[in-house]
C-alpha cells in the first residue's frame, strides 16, 4: 500500500445534453454496464487505499442508488463517497474537493488528489500509475498528447488561419495534484468558467504543471459517436 494517501474526484454533475436522449451519458450502457461503474473500478482496482468522492447531478440519486446496488460490492461502495454537482465544472469539484475533506477528517487529509471526468472509462493503469506516482514529487500532473490534426484559429465568421500544431497540446484527465494546493486555490478562485483543473490551479497558484503521455484511448464520451468508437475500444482491451 502507497504511504501518500491517494483520493480521486469523479465528475459526473453535468446532465449530458450532447448526447441526446433523457439518459445522462455517464450512464448509458457500455457491454451491459453502466460508463460511469467502468470508470469508478478503473480507480478502484488502480490502489486499494484510494477513497473517492463521486460528483453527481442532483436529478441523478436514485438512478445512482440503483447503479450502487447493481454493478458494486459493498466493499467498493464503501470507499465512495457521493455528493452533489454544481452549475459550473468547477463548481462540481469544488463540492468534490469539500466533501473529501469532511469525509477525510481533520489530521488525515488525502495528500494527492485525482480529478477525473466520469465520461473517459478507458484510462490505463500505466496512466494512473505514471500521474500519481509523479505527483507524488510536483505539484500538479497532467496527461497530454501531441495534437494529430492541423489546427487553424478563427479570424472572422468564415475565415481562418494555420497555426503551428507542434505549440499545442491535447489534455485530458485524470489532472493530478497536491490536496492541499488545489483546496487552496478552489476556495480562492476568481473566476468559476475555467475548462479544467489544471488551468485554475495555474492561473490562482503560479505553479508550474508537470505533463506525461496521455492515451489516444482515453477519450471523453460526449457524442453518440463517440459511443460507437467506445464500443470499439472496449472490444479491442477484450481481445487484448
Ligand atoms: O460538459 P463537459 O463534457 O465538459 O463535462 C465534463 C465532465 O464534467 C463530465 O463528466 C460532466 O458530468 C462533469 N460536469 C460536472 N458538473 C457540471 C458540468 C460538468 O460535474 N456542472
Amino acid at each position: 500500500m502507497n504511504s501518500f494517501q491517494y483520493a480521486a474526484i469523479i465528475v459526473a454533475g453535468g446532465t449530458g445534453t450532447r448526447m441526446g436522449g433523457n439518459i445522462p451519458k455517464q450512464f448509458l450502457l457500455l457491454d451491459g454496464v453502466p460508463i460511469i461503474v467502468h470508470t469508478l473500478k478503473r480507480f478502484l482496482n488502480f490502489e486499494a487505499n484510494l477513497k473517492i468522492a463521486l460528483v453527481l447531478h442532483t436529478s441523478c440519486k436514485e438512478e445512482w442508488n440503483d447503479i450502487a446496488a447493481n454493478y458494486l460490492t459493498e466493499a467498493e461502495n464503501n470507499r465512495i463517497w457521493v455528493c452533489e454537482g454544481g452549475k459550473e465544472r468547477t463548481d462540481s469539484v469544488w463540492n468534490g474537493l469539500i466533501c473529501l475533506a469532511e469525509n477525510f477528517g481533520n489530521g488525515c487529509l488525502p495528500i494527492i488528489v485525482g480529478i477525473h471526468d466520469a465520461v473517459r472509462p478507458f484510462l490505463s493503469q500505466r496512466m494512473l500509475r505514471e500521474c500519481f506516482q509523479t505527483a507524488e514529487q510536483r505539484q500538479a500532473v497532467i496527461p497530454a498528447l501531441p495534437v494529430k490534426f492541423s489546427l487553424r484559429k478563427r479570424m472572422n465568421e468564415n475565415t481562418s488561419e494555420p497555426i503551428n500544431r507542434m505549440e499545442y497540446l491535447e489534455v485530458q484527465t485524470p489532472q493530478v495534484f497536491d490536496f492541499q494546493l488545489l483546496f487552496e486555490a478552489y476556495k480562492n478562485r476568481k473566476a468559476d468558467n475555467y475548462t479544467d483543473d489544471a488551468g485554475l490551479f495555474q492561473a490562482e497558484t503560479n505553479f508550474a504543471v508537470y505533463d506525461v503521455k496521455g492515451d489516444y484511448n482515453n477519450i471523453k464520451i460526449t457524442t453518440p459517436e463517440d459511443l460507437f468508437v467506445a464500443e470499439r475500444i472496449l472490444e479491442n482491451w477484450k481481445e487484448s
